[in-house]
């Protein structure tokens, strides 16, 4: 709350610069506290995919009292200045405001315009949302505009507002005089040089704007009324594509030396099993030596009958017998279509549909045996 009020009420003067086609479709009315809390619920429920909020806008806009407003809804906070400060200061060198200027330019001269939203964007966990801070150059917004759902809000306020603002907070580095602020600003608001600050094109870019001239309460719930806008439809696999993502991983558990292969069984969008191929439990595993047939590297199709590895979807239908569960009208997911043996055991379980990704090799009697027992088989291009 302190940090809240470090700059004067303000009042809030919003132009939404969205798309007019996004929001002709679904017009919001101004919204309650109650449809805030509500918006704001569905926002941090929001499992899969995340919101990116980048922050633009001149000294003492307000952007900080928009970030910390976020802050205290559960976003993440990140700022290119302090992604700066830190490579500037475990340089050793003390971080002033002109100093971070040219290194800032310095390092977009050497690794490109956006190596300050890279260096976020590799270091942060991509499992929830964030607020980005201090978004001072186009390209630096296009790194980020690759994330689904970033939007970019430029915050702003009347240039003597703001001048107020900066001479108050006392910041070390601040200019100290109205001129010296227009000076600083104009050098980094519109530099023709391509590497430097370039905030009067990053604020043209920001697809909300908020005038940030009054108070604090209208600042907020011009906020929340963005917050609201945002879409929440955050693109997540299919049901086959999830099942089959986790049938990978199973595989990843394998000690068989010829293939690894994983197998889930699924009922009702719940998996009941889970299975990968290999020797038995007890028996030394195939990579250890355990399965002298594959470690002879055997030809196709040949020394069947010697081989020690279960597989996959053999062991996935056992383990829910070892656990007592039920198979019957399941679907097995499996990252090879089933041998002949485990078809006969999948049709014996009960299990109805089969979805699998790589051909194993002589597969087609299996697949016509599933068929003529009433199985279904789906091949998944994955
Ligand atoms: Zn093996
Ligand atoms: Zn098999």
């Amino acid at each position: 709350m302190v940090q809240w009020l470090r700059c004067d009420p303000v009042t809030v003067e919003i132009r939404v610069r969205f798309p007019v086609a996004a929001f002709e479709s679904q017009p919001r009315e101004l919204v309650s506290a109650e449809q805030i809390l509500r918006g704001s619920r569905l926002i941090l429920q929001g499992s899969f995919g995340l919101i990116v909020i980048g922050i633009t806008g001149k000294y003492c806009a307000g952007k900080t009292t928009v970030c910390d407003y976020l802050k205290s809804k559960s976003f993440q906070y990140e700022s290119l200045s302090d992604e700066l400060r830190r490579l500037l200061e475990s340089g050793g060198e003390k971080a002033t405001r002109e100093r971070l200027i040219s290194k800032g330019n310095e390092l977009r001269k050497k690794h490109g315009n956006g190596v300050l939203a890279k260096s976020i964007i590799e270091r942060i966990p991509k499992d929830r949302n964030y607020v980005i801070d201090s978004l001072r150059n186009p390209d630096e917004i296009n790194e980020f505009k690759k994330f689904q759902n970033f939007h970019l809000w430029g915050i702003n306020a009347d240039e003597k507002t703001r001048f107020e603002r900066i001479v108050k907070r006392k910041r070390e580095g601040d200019p100290k005089t109205f001129e010296e602020f227009r000076k600083l600003e104009k050098l980094e608001s519109s530099s023709r040089d391509q590497n430097a600050q370039q905030l009067d094109k990053c604020i043209e870019m920001a697809e909300a704007r908020i005038e940030n001239n009054s108070t604090l309460a209208d600042l907020f719930a011009k906020t929340d009324s963005l917050l609201l806008q945002i879409p929440l439809e955050f693109k997540r696999p299919s049901w086959d594509e999830y099942f089959m993502n986790i049938a990978k991983e199973v595989a990843s558990r394998s000690n068989c030396v010829k293939r690894k292969v994983g197998a889930v069984i699924v009922r009702e969008k719940r998996i009941v099993s889970t299975g990968y191929n290999g020797t038995p439990r007890g028996v030394n595993n195939c990579n250890e030596g355990g399965c002298p047939r594959c470690n002879s590297f055997a030809e196709n199709g040949t020394k069947l009958d010697e081989c020690l590895c279960s597989h996959a979807e053999e062991n996935c239908i056992v383990q829910a017998s070892f656990h007592g569960i039920s198979t019957a009208n399941g679907t097995i997911y499996a990252t090879y279509s089933p041998c002949l043996t485990c078809s006969k055991m999948i049709i014996n379980a009960g299990i109805k549909k089969v979805v699998y990704n790589a051909n194993y090799p002589l597969a087609e009697n299996a697949l016509r045996m599933l068929k003529e027992a009433g199985v279904e088989t789906v091949k998944m291009q994955f």
